[in-house]
């Protein structure tokens, strides 16, 4: 069943385009599925809030509960502008500037992921400087391939994320040493859209090695953040709304082995949000070619970048022609001047004319987030299911 019925896309299809379409419906129910299975559990889930930073998507997941990842100092700002506390945020990126880690030392917040000697150094000093003592986990590069694309594969040796196992010595001396750190957790983190559950059984295996490691030297570890990562389902995303989160979480309950008193975090971004948006766009030209017939729409990379960036699927539909059979191939375009600007090759779609309207599904995540105003486009708008 598709989520768009008659009664919505009439609604749709006088609004004008492009514009992202969040029914927030989904995102509840995909909140309350993720609360479900954590309930009861020492298991807490912090939204990976540069999937999404729509006010609306945010005030939900606040009001559900759920604590903040954090990549930029921005987005530590943006989180407690919606409500989130302090200690309920973590800050995680490879690249943290003098200013954004004094910011996070003033507002207090849960932790700092540190992911290179280097850095820890840097941030020793800043607490230091500020007469403060900063929270933080260790991230670790636990070299496990993913299985995803290349570009969202963060975990291997080859990728500019985190510590590498080969450093610990060296880390354990500086951890002794440094005044003006707690150590608290140890944070993974090894990529995005991931849907083959035994990547995350292998990083299970990676943490217990890596925590007997930090025993052995007495380290009390009081988290475990294993990041974020699941992998939702693109090419049906009406069928699969809600990811699998009872598998995702029963793998870390089964393979992970939690001591007394320790927290299990976890960093969920596409999966929370991706679901419940589609990217609304009106077909301006259908432009005969030799090999193929292309689609262009008013909508393009500068509103979705993934399928240029990352050569990501998104499903096509022509919601305007639902009843007819999807019987012809077209290359769906974006009006942008680079030849990546394409949503899809070859899509299966009926018979396709100016001002059909198109959703381009499972965008929640990623997408307006990452909108941009090359070619001087304007800002991309939003609307609810309610508002409609
Ligand atoms: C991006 C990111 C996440 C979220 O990843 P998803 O694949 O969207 O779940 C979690 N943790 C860190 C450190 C990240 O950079």
């Amino acid at each position: 069943m598709s989520m768009f019925n008659t009664d919505i896309v009439e609604k749709l299809e006088a609004i004008p385009t492009p514009f992202y379409y969040y029914d927030l419906r989904i995102l509840n129910q995909t909140l309350n599925a993720i609360q479900q299975e954590v309930q009861g559990l020492p298991y807490l889930v912090h939204y990976a809030i540069k999937a999404n930073t729509n006010t609306k998507v945010l005030e939900q997941i606040h009001s559900a509960g759920f604590g903040v990842d954090c990549v930029s100092g921005n987005e530590i700002n943006c989180a407690l502008n919606h409500g989130f506390k302090a200690n309920q945020i973590a800050f995680a990126g490879v690249g943290k500037s003098d200013s954004e880690i004094k910011f996070g030392l003033e507002k207090g917040i849960f932790t700092f992921n540190i992911e290179s000697i280097p850095e820890l150094l840097v941030v020793n000093d800043l607490a230091k400087s500020m007469g403060k003592i900063a929270p933080i986990a260790i991230r670790f590069n636990p070299n496990i391939n993913a299985k995803t694309h290349h570009y969202i594969t963060t975990g291997l040796e080859e990728n500019k994320f985190g510590i590498n196992f080969w450093e610990l010595d060296s880390l354990f001396e500086f951890l002794r040493k440094l005044d003006n750190v707690n150590l608290l957790g140890l944070h993974f983190h090894i990529g995005s859209q991931i849907t083959d559950m035994s990547v995350f059984k292998s990083l299970c295996n990676r943490v217990n090695e890596l925590q007997k490691l930090f025993k052995e030297k007495s380290f009390a570890i009081q988290h475990i953040n294993v990041g974020g990562g699941l992998g939702v389902n693109y090419h049906e995303p009406d069928m699969d709304a809600i990811p699998d989160f009872k598998t995702f979480f029963s793998v870390f309950k089964q393979f992970l082995d939690l001591q007394q008193g320790q927290e299990l975090h976890f960093e969920l971004g596409r999966s929370i949000v991706a679901q419940c948006a589609s990217l609304m766009s009106r077909v301006l030209y259908v432009k005969e070619g030799i090999k193929t017939n292309f689609v262009i729409l008013d909508a393009g990379m500068t509103e979705l970048i993934r399928p240029a960036l990352y050569q990501s699927y998104h499903k096509v539909e022509n919601i305007s022609k639902q009843k007819q059979e999807s019987n012809l191939k077209y290359d769906v375009v974006g009006p942008i001047c680079e030849s990546s600007d394409c949503f899809g090759k070859a899509i299966l779609m009926p018979h396709t004319e100016r001002n059909d309207l198109i959703a381009i599904r499972s965008t929640g995540a990623y997408g307006e987030v990452m909108a941009s105003s090359y070619n001087l486009r304007d800002k991309v708008k939003a609307i609810y299911h309610d508002e409609i």
